[in-house]
């Protein structure tokens, strides 16, 4: 019968919300009923985007700069993204080799679109944001989650990796730093990575959306950068978490060529482009002032640090120092609880939101995320509440 759930196309069946919106609804409700919420469920800056940024888009709106663009982006905003990502990684890109989307999220999903075949194995990190198992399955093919491991501070299993690579594999998802454990991928296991992609003849997907948030003295490094894996790479970043721009939607990938002129055919026939103002706004973000970025960045710097320490003087808690983005991934296995239990009574009788990290995967069991990018105040009253609600149920 028409107007039955099975009656839509199977590719949909899989789809789930994400957890942090399932949560963002139940905290909205209690506070509603007049409860006060802490929320560190949402992964997103508290910063407002910076003013010349702003002042950019609102001029261009001004001058009537309203119209339709290239699919693809505005020749500008490709060029300063080519030039900017050959300076962050000191490598080559041609605007060609650019596609500009409404948020970076576009950018996973398209060129998985362009590349994955039903039948395709794609391997993608577990815990790990979840739109990337979402996707692979909306595609038609198999995913195939692999572990990160805390005692490598989550990075991939390597030897679990190397197992589960196979013939089938297209397509591998990495992305450094992480959503949702804050952990990196270090050189040596990206280079065995970028070995494994050359031997199997695979392409690797690289999230790159949290780069400009790493705390430790080096920046990021890129897989992209070691050699001969430019071509088999798509470097995915954007705009949201760096220059506080979540709700403008503007992201970016840089990829080969020939995949570029696909992905930007599929951008023509999906969202058609990109709003012309947020483009400009795009090149003010990356052509302006870099010395906000920084300031920010120190910010949460500090934000971590507190929040790692509050977390680990709670009885039962363990939490990894993050070296980038702004979540943290306590470890909870001591409670004896799932995740989820305790992440609902964190927010019933604590009144603070948080995730279960099983929102990004199976192996996200026994631990929390909690997005710092939020007020020092508030994170030190989310952590008396937190030590308050657990001690009750210890
Ligand atoms: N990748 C990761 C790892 C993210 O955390 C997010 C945002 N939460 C995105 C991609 C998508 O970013 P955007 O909002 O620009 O689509």
């Amino acid at each position: 019968m028409r107007g039955t759930t099975d009656q839509l196309a199977a590719r949909t069946r899989h789809l789930q919300p994400e957890g942090a919106y399932a949560v963002l609804a139940k905290a909205n409700k209690l506070e509603s009923e007049g409860k006060r919420i802490i929320h560190l469920e949402i992964g997103q800056p508290d910063f407002r985007t910076f003013p010349n940024i702003s002042a950019a888009g609102i001029d261009a709106i001004n001058r009537g700069e309203t119209r339709y663009t290239p699919s693809a982006g505005i020749p500008a905003l490709k060029k300063e993204i080519a030039d900017y990502t050959g300076r962050r990684l000191n490598m080559d890109f041609t605007p060609d080799q650019v596609v500009v989307g409404p948020g970076a999220k576009p950018l996973l999903f398209f060129p998985m679109m362009a590349l994955l075949e039903p039948g395709d194995e794609a391997i993608y990190p577990d815990p790990g944001f979840p739109s990337y198992r979402a996707i692979i399955e909306t595609m038609g093919a198999e995913p195939v989650p692999i572990p990160l491991s805390e005692a490598k501070g989550f990075s991939f299993d390597m030897d679990e990796l190397e197992k589960k690579v196979s013939r089938k594999t297209r397509l591998l998802i990495i992305n450094s730093p992480s959503n949702p454990t804050g952990g990196t991928i270090p050189e040596n296991d990206l280079e065995r990575i970028a070995a494994l992609a050359e031997e199997h003849d695979f392409w690797v997907l690289s999230d790159e959306i949290y780069t400009r948030l790493v705390y430790s003295d080096d920046p990021a490094y890129s897989i992209a950068a070691i050699p001969g894996m430019k071509e088999r790479t798509i470097i995915m970043d954007g705009f949201s978490k760096t220059y506080a721009m979540t709700g403008w939607r503007l992201g970016y990938a840089l990829m080969p060529d020939h995949l570029a002129d696909k992905v930007g055919l599929l951008m023509t026939h999906s969202v058609g482009c990109t709003a012309s103002f947020t483009q400009i706004a795009g090149v003010e973000a990356l052509s302006g002032p870099q010395d906000q970025v920084e300031t920010v960045r120190e910010e949460y710097r500090r934000r971590r640090d507190l929040i790692v320490e509050g977390l680990n003087r709670i009885d039962g808690i363990s939490c990894m120092m993050p070296q980038g983005a702004f979540y943290v991934f306590p470890n909870i296995k001591s409670f004896g609880m799932t995740s989820n239990k305790i992440a609902e009574h964190i927010l019933t009788e604590g009144g603070v939101a948080l995730l279960p990290g099983t929102s990004f995967g199976e192996h996200g069991e026994g631990y929390l995320r909690l997005c710092y990018a939020t007020s020092p105040e508030e994170i030190r009253e989310a952590l008396a509440k937190i030590e308050d609600t657990l001690i009750s149920i210890k």
